[in-house]
């Protein structure tokens, strides 16, 4: 099916970002050659170039959960089941087994976290989130499995992993490929196209797309009862368990240290109704999330803070770099693109 060429050109296309690394260009055309420091002593240059390599994450949002469990009746315990479909028919005995769910939303959702960034390749991430998820009865066969209602809140922490599958080096790389071809033609068309690759290559692509894996562990959140002696039906997190996620994000840049995301997930978790009232059985949830955010790096590069310097671009002082503008904006602005 796939030959080892096209495993080779895919494998090439993902390291490209690491060889553009290398270049002497950064994304905006602007030379990286002898760059200055961005600090007075080595090491504080060191720490400032690593600390660029973090951001910050803050996303909300919401999803829609279904959750499912096969109840069974085994031990003979009264259960919160209330039949709701076919009165008419009078009572009818419970059976043995019940597939019961439930679709519901969990609304909002909100994720704090560090990111960080290896060659525009790879992320890895780690993060801290809280949510606050509606919780209605549990349906099937006619049957009604109340819980306890009508909502509930969870913190959960997750770890991540992550692959860029498309930035502004993904498509330097493309560009150069397309390009290629035109060395050969004749002189008039092969200057025309340089010229355009020139420009194409120089401008500013904003636009990122990489998918995430996470792993996790959730924390319910439980009320204590008003009414101790009344039927509490309750959901928990399972001990030891680990929550499974799968994201797909697309991020677009506002400067070289700020940018807002879209981000699609995935999820898979597990509860229990940990109920005192009978044997605890486990409730298996989906969730497809929704979220956007903001990303933010810290800056390796020190704001000038020189009165009456008015410079807006990345400039020196005494051999060391400094900011001429806000993390919001684009530092190597040209001529016409200060607002
Ligand atoms: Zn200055």
């Amino acid at each position: 099916m796939f030959n080892p060429r096209i495993y080779l050109l895919l494998l090439v296309f993902f390291l490209s970002s690491a060889a553009s690394f290398s270049q002497d260009e950064d994304i905006f055309g602007i030379t990286r050659k002898a760059r200055a420091p961005k600090s007075q002593s080595s090491l504080g240059n060191a720490f400032r170039s690593i600390q660029e390599m973090f951001s910050f994450q803050l996303a909300t949002g919401a999803a829609q959960y279904s959750m499912g469990t096969e109840f069974y009746r085994g031990d003979g315990k009264v259960y919160p089941i209330t039949q709701y479909q076919n009165h008419e028919f009078g009572y009818v005995p419970l059976p043995d087994t019940l597939a019961l769910s439930t679709r519901q939303w969990i609304l909002p959702t909100v994720e704090a976290g560090l990111r960080l960034n290896l060659f525009n390749l790879l992320t890895l991430g780690g993060g801290y989130g809280w949510e606050k998820g509606v919780l209605q009865p549990f349906e099937g066969g006619g049957y009604q499995f109340s819980l306890q209602g009508p909502n509930y809140t969870a913190t959960n922490y997750h770890a991540s992993a992550g692959l860029v599958l498309y930035d502004a080096s993904r498509r330097r790389f493309l560009l150069k490929q397309r390009y290629k071809k035109f060395n050969r033609a004749i002189p008039d068309l092969k200057m025309r196209m340089e010229r355009e690759y020139k420009q194409r290559i120089r401008q500013n692509y904003p636009w990122s797309i990489s998918v995430e894996a996470e792993v996790g562990k959730v924390n319910v959140n439980q009320a204590v009862p008003q009414v101790p002696k009344v039927y509490q039906p309750r959901l928990a997190e399972v001990q030891d368990q680990y929550t499974y996620a799968a994201a797909l994000r697309v991020s677009y840049d506002l400067s070289e240290y700020a940018s807002v995301f879209v981000k699609a997930k995935y999820m898979q978790r597990s509860f229990v109704n940990d109920s005192p009232d009978f044997t605890p059985f486990p409730m298996d949830q989906q969730a497809y999330a929704l979220q956007t955010g903001l990303s933010i790096k810290v800056p390796g590069t020190k704001r000038c803070k020189i009165n009456g310097c008015g410079v807006v671009m990345k400039h020196n002082h005494d051999g060391v770099e400094y900011r001429g503008s806000s993390i919001f904006n684009f530092q190597n602005r040209k001529i016409g693109q200060w607002y």
